[in-house]
């Protein structure tokens, strides 16, 4: 007979699901200020909880969202009394400041911690992967608002206006799931160039994170951009490992060095076969990172991927603090590889997979659009801890076999059923149980 498990295990596994967080998620709206004194009704939990709602059932635009106005399931899936309008959202969201949300995101991760779900994504030593990326969703020559970018066209000086965000997230090359954390927005810094603005988002963000996780162990990937020496410091002060990629172009002089070394048989290399082709790694540790900052010494590590045909095709290069070892080269490989983790399974399943990450929500005069990014990775950390530890959501998953089939049931059953609670919901899904159900009665008062 299978015993039931024990109520520890219960209580981290109901606070992994999907009621779990959202509990979680409208508690923690709950703490937020309220400065507003016109007796207004709509909470700005509400108003946030109801933004989170929209993302997290995947409407397109907002007017979708409005036609939900008296479902009753907003109440009973996500806690939330009155539901606002779009204008009232829009309105009530726009002064919310983006940096409040942060700590949100740090409540569902100790959940994952307590829950032992990110012992699995250790990489190397203790050492979770940490990957930043930066990328663009919204751009207008008309729309802008407070915290837009302005990049001005040099021949016609027409301004276009532009939001981008820095994403950042704990992944494991052998884990589909990712771990978003808190993004930080790339915002205008007067003279500088996109790169720099990402530079610096890169140094707001990272000084952040370590406030908020004081003692968690990061190896940091980012590309050819971060291996300069002011970011490798930085990154050394915060106590930070790195993996970042290196360009010929940009290190003439470490290349020059590495060159040097290997003829004087100074550096590894070591090659292992592929199911098509071969791969092989050269590395050498303690070398200087470039001509100014001969004190900075790096770890070097090449890798070439050849195919069948003995053809070269793939090349990378990075630089690293980690002691490269025949043993550990190329788990390395590995973690700075892990780099399109970010793109594709982040960024692109925004875009693609259902989120609407380049929509138009609303744009609001100070921080909307911000607010709105925010949430919408938000919902995306909640999908993915349950992607990762809610068995309920992954036997649905399973069972639909994609995403946005997934999606669209959830979207059909939640417009056409009354449900008490999302695992209510998912069980329904998952058994069939839909014919079975009253039929609604909507309250349109
Ligand atoms: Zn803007």
């Amino acid at each position: 007979m299978d015993l039931p498990p024990p109520r520890r295990i219960r209580s981290v596994r109901k606070r992994l699901s999907a009621d779990g967080l959202h509990d979680l998620v409208r508690a923690a709206f709950r703490e937020l200020p309220d400065q507003r004194h016109d007796g207004t009704t709509i909470s700005v939990a509400d108003a946030l909880m109801s933004a989170f709602a929209m993302f997290s059932l995947k409407d397109p635009s907002l007017l979708a969202f409005d036609e939900r106005r008296h479902d009753k399931n907003l109440h009973n899936l996500y806690g939330i009394d009155h539901v606002p309008s779009d204008t009232q959202m829009r309105e009530i969201l726009d002064p919310v400041d983006p940096e409040q949300l942060r700590p949100i995101f740090g409540d569902v991760f100790r959940e994952l911690q307590r829950g032992k779900a990110l012992e699995s994504f250790v990489f190397y030593k203790g050492c979770y992967l940490l990957l930043l990326d930066g990328t663009g969703y919204f751009s207008s020559q008309h729309i802008h608002c407070d915290s837009c970018l302005q990049k001005k066209n040099k021949q016609t000086g027409e301004v276009t206006y532009q939001h981008q965000l820095l994403g950042v997230a704990l992944v494991h090359p052998d884990h589909r799931e990712v771990i978003p954390l808190a993004p930080e927005s790339i915002v205008q810094q007067d003279g500088n160039t996109k790169n720099d603005c990402e530079r610096n988002a890169a140094k707001r963000l990272l000084r952040k994170i370590r406030k908020e996780h004081p003692r968690l162990k990061f190896i940091v990937v980012e590309d050819g951009l971060a291996s300069n020496a002011p970011h490798i410091r930085e990154l050394k002060a915060l106590h930070m490992h790195f993996i970042l990629g290196a360009k010929p172009g940009d290190h003439e002089f470490l290349f020059d060095q590495v060159i040097a070394a290997f003829e004087k048989d100074r550096v590894t290399t070591m090659s292992w076969k592929l199911d098509d082709g071969y791969a092989e790694v050269s590395f050498i540790n303690n070398v200087p990172l470039n001509e100014s900052n001969q004190d900075l010494l790096v770890n070097f590590l090449h890798y070439v991927e050849y195919g069948p045909d003995g053809k070269e095709r793939k090349v990378f290069t990075w630089v690293t603090d980690l002691k490269i070892m025949r043993s550990n080269a190329p788990l390395f490989v590995r973690g700075g590889r892990a780099r399109w983790k970010i793109e594709n399974e982040t960024f692109n399943t925004l875009k693609n997979q259902g989120y609407h990450y380049e929509h138009n929500y609303g744009h609001g005069k100070q921080h909307l659009s911000v607010v709105f990014a925010m949430l919408m990775m938000l919902a995306f950390l909640v999908d993915q801890t349950q992607q990762l530890s809610c068995p309920l959501f992954k036997a649905v998953w399973e069972k639909l076999r994609s995403k946005r089939a997934l999606w669209d049931n959830l979207r059909s059953h939640f417009r056409h059923f009354i449900f008490e609670s999302m695992k209510h919901l998912y069980e329904v899904i998952l058994y069939g149980l839909a014919k079975e159900l009253p039929a609604p009665v909507f309250d349109t008062s």
